[in-house]
């Protein structure tokens, strides 16, 4: 666990955000529900309890899509653009930053790949960051 200060926009640049907290874990995700998100083979999202969550510009364009039969999964973009953007939960308890709305270096790097038993054969692989088959098994 470790503190991060983090800043990020979407695509079109109608939407930025600052966000500090603690992130609980950065991870490669390879479930269905985030490679169709995404768009990719995986999605990358550090995941932190929050300290401070500031929308700088354009949070009136965020939308929310909420899988219906999902306990939690929510894809949240910019209304513009369509670029995923950080994730706040209802009750503030975490945060989930795509990683690759970052503008700069978070300073973290991946703990983890997850929902291995989802993962797509094209999708990339070969790393050495430890891989779980859901999630990893609580610290
Ligand atoms: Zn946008
Ligand atoms: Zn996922």
């Amino acid at each position: 666990m470790s503190e991060v200060q983090l800043s990020g926009s979407c695509l079109c640049g109608s939407i930025t955000y600052e966000i500090h907290g603690e992130s609980l874990l950065f991870a490669h995700c390879h479930c269905q529900r985030c490679r169709k998100a995404s768009g990719t083979g995986h999605a990358s999202n550090i995941i932190l309890k929050p300290v401070s969550v500031k929308w700088t510009a354009g949070e009136q364009l965020l939308r929310r899509y909420k899988l219906p039969d999902a306990k939690r999964f929510t894809a949240v973009f910019c209304s513009e653009c369509g670029s995923s953007m950080p994730r706040v939960a209802a009750d503030n308890s975490i945060v989930v930053v795509p990683a690759g709305s970052l503008d700069s270096d978070p300073g973290i790097r991946p703990d983890a790949r997850i929902f291995q038993d989802s993962r797509a054969e094209w999708s990339c692989l070969g790393d050495d960051v430890p891989a779980f088959d859901k999630y990893p098994p609580k610290a």
